[in-house]
C-alpha cells in the first residue's frame, strides 16, 4: 500500500487550491493536503505537518512563492519544493530554479501538476537514498576510524603505487607527526637502516605477489629511541574484488624482544655454569679417588706385612681405614659418574655378554658376604642360567651395584634377593633387588628418581648417602633402554626391577 504523502499547498484562493487537490489526487493516491497562505502558518506547517512536497502560489497578498522557497530551503532543504503561478514569465521561472526550486508549473497547464510532484518525489527519494549512502558511509568510517585509533596497534594503509597513504593516531603519535599529509611515505625513514632493506625486499616481493606478510624491524620513536616492531599485513582489495595495496599494522614488541633475550642469556649462563659445575666436580671426584687408592693401598699392604704382629685391636683400626676408605670412594664414583653423565661426557661401550655371569653374580660376590655379615638372609632365585643382552657392561654393573647397596642399607633385618626372571617368552629378562627394610612412602614414590631427593634429608638422617644413586640407575637404564620400577610398602621392604631385552639365552 502506497504510504500515506503530506503536501503543503500555499494559495489564498480556495478555488485554486482546490484544482490543485483535484489534478494531485488523479495522480497519487492517500495525499493529505493542508492549505496555508501566510508566512506564519505556513513555518507552523513545516514544524507540525512535516510536508513530503510543498507547492506554492508564486504571488499571495501577504506572502510570495520565493520567500516561501528560501524558508524551505532553510528549514528543510529535502523537501521538494513546486512553484505554481498563472502569471509566470520565463525570467522569473529561471530565477525560481535559480533559488532552488524543484519545478515549476503554469496554473494553465494544471494537468502538469501531477507528474511534476510525482517526479520530484521519485527525485527526493534518490537524494534521499544518496544522502542516506553517505550517512552510512560517513558512520562507518568514523567507526573504523575510532577502532583504528584506540588500542595499541599502529596501523597503515598503501596504495596501488605502493606509497602509504594513511595512518592511524597511534603511529602518528608514536613518530611525533601531527597528521597523515605531513607524514606520508616518509615513515621509512624512521626504520632503523640496518632493518631497511630487508624490510622493503619484503614489502615489494609480497606487493607483487599479493602475499600476507609479517616481519620485525626497528621503528625510531619520537624521541629518538628504536622501538622493535611486529608488522603484519595483508592486501586490500574494494568490493569488486580488485587488489587496491595493502593494510599493516605494527605491535611495539621490545619489552617481549628484551625478556627472550635476557632469557636466553639466563639460560645459556645456567646452562654454562651447570657445565662448569659438574666439569668442576668430575676433577675433584679424580683428585679424591687417586690418592684415597693410595692411603687404602698402602693401608692394606702395611696389614699384610704386619699380619702376624697385629693385636685384634689395631686389626679393627686397619678395617676401619679399608671400609671408611672404599665408602669414600663409592660417593666420589657416584659424583663422577653422574657429573659425567650431565656433561655428557660417559662414553658407553656397547657389546653382547651374558648378565648373569658377567653383571649378576659378581654383584652378588662383592655383596654376599657384607649381606650376611649384617645378620641378613641373602637369597638368589633364577630360572635362567643365561641371558645375552647388548649394553654398556660398566653402567649395567653400577645399576646393580647401587640397587644392592641401598637395600643392604635400609635393611636392618630380614632378607634380601636377587631374582632373575624370564618374561614375555624369553623376549626379556627381570632382575629384580628385593629387600625387608624400611620400605618407601607413597608420597616420595614419585620423586624417587630425581637427584639429592631423599626420603629423609638433613643431617638428622639415619642413613648414609647423597641422594645421587637412583637417578644415576635411571640414567643408566635410558643408556641402556632398560626400564625400572619400584614397589614398595613403607615397614615392608622395597622391590626394584630392572628390565632388559634378551637377545639370546
Ligand atoms: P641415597 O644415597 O640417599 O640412598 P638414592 O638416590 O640411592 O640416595 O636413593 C634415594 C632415596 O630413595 C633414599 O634416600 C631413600 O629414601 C630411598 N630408597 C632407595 N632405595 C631404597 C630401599 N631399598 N629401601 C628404602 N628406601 C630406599
Amino acid at each position: 500500500m502506497q504510504k500515506n504523502i503530506n503536501i503543503l499547498i500555499i494559495e489564498d484562493l480556495p478555488s485554486d487550491a482546490e484544482l490543485s487537490k483535484r489534478e494531485i489526487n488523479k495522480i497519487l493516491k492517500n495525499c493529505s493536503f493542508r492549505i496555508v497562505e501566510t508566512e506564519e502558518d505556513f513555518i507552523n506547517a513545516l514544524d507540525d505537518f512535516q510536508p513530503e512536497i510543498i507547492v506554492s502560489d508564486y504571488s499571495l497578498p501577504n506572502f510570495d512563492g520565493l520567500t516561501a522557497l528560501n524558508l524551505t530551503l532553510d528549514k528543510s532543504p529535502l523537501t521538494p519544493f513546486i512553484i505554481l503561478t498563472g502569471s509566470m514569465n520565463e525570467e522569473t521561472a529561471v530565477n525560481c530554479m535559480k533559488a532552488g526550486a524543484t519545478d515549476y508549473v503554469i496554473k494553465e497547464h494544471i494537468k502538469r501538476l501531477g507528474t511534476a510532484i510525482l517526479s520530484a518525489l521519485e527525485k527526493k527519494e534518490i537524494i534521499q537514498k544518496k544522502l542516506n549512502a553517505e550517512i552510512k558511509l560517513k558512520e562507518s568510517e568514523v567507526h573504523f576510524r575510532t577502532l583504528a585509533d584506540t588500542g595499541l596497534a599502529l596501523i597503515w594503509t598503501s596504495g596501488l603505487d605502493k606509497k602509504f597513504n594513511y595512518f592511524n593516531r597511534i603511529l602518528l603519535e608514536f613518530v611525533g607527526k601531527n597528521s597523515n599529509k605531513e607524514f606520508g611515505n616518509e615513515w621509512i625513514k624512521g626504520i632503523h637502516p640496518e632493518d631497511l632493506i630487508s624490510c622493503l625486499q619484503i614489502y615489494n616481493k609480497s606487493f607483487d605477489t599479493r602475499q600476507k606478510f609479517s616481519m620485525d624491524f626497528r621503528l625510531k620513536h619520537f624521541s629518538g629511541e628504536y622501538r622493535w616492531m611486529q608488522n603484519d599485513a595483508s592486501p586490500r582489495y574494494d568490493s569488486y574484488g580488485k587488489f587496491i595495496g595493502y593494510i599493516g599494522h605494527c605491535l611495539d614488541i621490545t619489552d617481549r624482544k628484551n625478556m627472550i633475550e635476557e632469557l636466553v642469556l639466563a639460560k645459556e649462563k645456567a646452562e654454562q655454569s651447570e657445565k662448569l659445575k659438574s666439569e668442576f666436580l668430575a676433577q675433584m671426584s679424580h683428585e679424591i679417588r687417586s690418592p684415597m687408592n693410595v692411603i687404602i693401598s698402602y693401608a692394606n699392604l702395611l696389614k699384610s706385612i704386619l699380619e702376624e704382629t697385629l693385636s685384634p685391636e689395631l686389626k679393627e683400626y686397619f678395617d676401619g681405614i679399608d671400609s671408611a676408605g672404599l665408602r669414600l670412594i663409592r660417593t666420589v664414583d657416584l659424583i663422577l659418574n653422574t657429573a659425567e653423565m650431565n656433561v655428557g661426557s660417559y662414553e658407553a661401550t656397547v657389546t653382547k655378554f651374558d648378565i648373569i655371569k658377567n653383571v649378576i653374580l659378581k654383584v652378588i660376590g662383592d655383596y654376599e658376604s657384607l649381606i650376611k655379615q649384617k645378620g641378613l638372609t641373602f637369597n638368589y632365585v633364577s630360572n635362567i642360567s643365561e641371558a645375552i643382552i647388548s649394553g654398556d657392561n660398566y653402567s649395567i654393573y653400577q645399576i646393580f651395584t647401587n640397587l644392592i647397596d641401598n637395600s643392604l642399607k635400609y635393611t636392618n633385618q630380614g632378607s634380601i634377593s636377587v631374582i632373575v626372571d624370564n618374561k614375555d617368552g624369553n623376549k626379556n629378562i627381570a632382575i629384580s633387588i628385593e629387600d625387608t627394610g624400611i620400605g618407601i612412602s607413597e608420597e616420595f614414590m614419585e620423586n624417587i628418581f630425581e637427584p639429592f631427593m631423599q626420603e629423609e634429608m638433613g643431617y638428622s638422617r639415619r642413613y648414609e648417602g647423597n641422594g645421587l644413586g637412583l637417578a644415576l640407575v635411571k640414567n643408566y637404564c635410558n643408556l641402556n633402554r632398560a626400564s625400572i620400577s619400584v614397589e614398595s610398602k613403607k615397614g615392608v621392604g622395597s622391590k626394584f626391577t630392572v628390565t632388559f631385552p634378551i637377545l639370546k639365552n
